[in-house]
């Protein structure tokens, strides 16, 4: 528990939401500005405040967490997919810096779109070899 994180306080009943799921470690809630019905936020008890910042065990167990709410959302809303993402940063949109993961129900005809419509910065593809060799010389160290 960080003392001044308001997704903690919100884990620890001190903020009120409305819980959709729980488990030893997780808690998942609606988010207060649905950007469509349902959705949901799904939050490691623990805190930490960027994606990167967790191991192994605990990004294991908070993504079989949100797998189950949203296949569980998709179902109550009648949803044919969802958007399930995460923004790691605040230059990538992270408002709250506490992990959570975004779940998102989507239906035919919503006007929304996919992942890349949050950015799109008009890379240069030709260079796809020496872009991937950098990635994963730093991916494997
Ligand atoms: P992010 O930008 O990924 O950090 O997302 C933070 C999300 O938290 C936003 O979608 C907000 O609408 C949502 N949010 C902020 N305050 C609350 C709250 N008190 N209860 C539920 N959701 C909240
Ligand atoms: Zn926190």
């Amino acid at each position: 528990m960080t003392e001044s994180c308001l997704f903690c306080k919100i884990i620890s009943g001190e903020i009120p939401s409305e819980r959709v799921y729980e488990d030893d470690a997780v808690y998942a809630f609606l988010d207060i500005y649905p950007a469509s019905e349902g959705h949901t936020l799904v939050a490691p008890r623990k805190h930490f405040s960027k994606f990167t910042d967790m191991g192994a065990e605990d990004v294991a167990v908070l993504f079989e967490a949100a797998r189950k709410v949203t296949a569980a959302v998709e179902k109550a809303f009648s949803a044919e997919g969802s958007n399930v993402g995460i923004n790691n940063g605040e230059v990538a949109g992270q408002e709250v810096p506490h992990v959570h993961v975004h779940v998102i129900p989507r239906k035919k005809g919503d006007g929304g779109r996919g992942i890349k419509s949050i950015v799109w910065t008009e890379p240069d593809r030709t260079n796809l070899k020496e872009v991937a060799e950098k990635n994963k010389k730093k991916t494997c160290e």
